[in-house]
């Protein structure tokens, strides 16, 4: 009577190696905040216009003691999954504001926001209570989210958006055009800025699709005045494609990696030179 499972048993294998891996990382992951195994990188945003650095952008790196540096793409689905993104996220929220609290008033900082912690009836708080204690300007905080936030309904997601602008806090669309695209989400709310996804900006200056999807990706923001920021800029071909273009800023490697908060001083003495040229 066991035939039928037996055919099953030649794949558990490997299925219960993932299971246990999965498994692991949510356990790891568990204990991770409070063992101090995380910190955030900071990656520099470029303005185009004003040639300086505009902001950074947060970015959460764990430090696992045995497995050494964890991608965020492979452990933030895993805390989302698991509702742990709810708590690490307020620590990333806190932690990104302190840091901007020791950066020139005109240098903003952006935060990473999963869905789920978005539609958290405790978001609002944990952004307040972060600006309070950190002391910076609402308009210094940018909240970066992308559309799979309106999946769930667009009505809670919208209004809280409102609010968040009321108090001064920016808001970015990010990695704009991948996934589900919809340009409704334009129209329901006034974002700050577009960020138009790095696989647009990869071949921006060899394939012409490419480049005429930037092209109206930046045209629709200017006339919906929003600003755009080019994520993944890698080389110089690409960066003088996007300011033809018209794009607000640019992020990429060719600027800068994300870097350490340490390293963000010596980028704002030096790093804002190096594009000029
Ligand atoms: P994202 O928000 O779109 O962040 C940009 C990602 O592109 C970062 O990867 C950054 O290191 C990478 N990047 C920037 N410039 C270049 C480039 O020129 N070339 C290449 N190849 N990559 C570039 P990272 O740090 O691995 O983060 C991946 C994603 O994880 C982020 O994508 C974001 O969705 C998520 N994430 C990171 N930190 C947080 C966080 O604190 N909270 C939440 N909810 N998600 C986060
Ligand atoms: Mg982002
Ligand atoms: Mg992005
Ligand atoms: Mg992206």
């Amino acid at each position: 009577k066991q035939d039928g499972r037996g055919i099953f048993r030649f794949f558990e294998p490997s299925l219960d190696e993932a299971a246990r891996r999965r498994r692991r990382l949510e356990l790891d992951l568990r204990i991770a905040l409070k063992a101090g195994q995380f910190s955030l990188d900071f990656q520099p945003i470029y303005d185009l216009k004003a040639e300086r650095i505009g902001g950074f952008e947060a970015l959460l790196r764990w430090h696992h003691p045995e497995r050494g540096l964890i991608p965020p793409t492979e452990f933030i689905p895993v805390a989302e999954d698991t509702g742990m993104i709810i708590t690490i996220g307020e620590w990333v929220m806190r932690e990104a504001c302190r840091a901007a609290a020791d950066w020139p008033p005109h240098v903003r900082v952006a935060v990473n926001v999963s869905p789920l912690q978005f539609r958290n009836s405790g978001f609002k708080t944990v952004v307040l209570q972060a600006l309070a204690y950190s002391n910076i300007a609402p308009q210094r905080l940018e909240v970066e989210i992308t559309e799979s936030v309106f999946l769930d309904g667009e009505d809670i997601v919208v209004s809280l958006l409102h609010q968040l602008r009321e108090m001064g806090v920016r808001v970015a669309l990010d990695d704009f055009g991948t996934g589900y695209s919809s340009l409704s989400y334009l129209r329901s709310f006034p974002f700050d800025k577009i960020k138009i996804d790095k696989s647009f900006v990869d071949s921006v200056a060899s394939d012409p699709s490419a480049a005429a999807i930037v092209r109206a990706i930046v045209d629709l923001a200017a006339a919906l005045n929003m600003e755009t920021t080019a994520e993944g800029v890698e080389d110089e071909d690409q960066l003088a494609r996007l300011r033809g273009q018209g794009c607000s800023s640019i992020q990429g490697f060719l600027f800068s990696r994300p870097v350490s908060c340490d390293q963000v001083a010596t980028l704002l003495g030096t790093g804002n030179e190096r594009m000029v040229a």
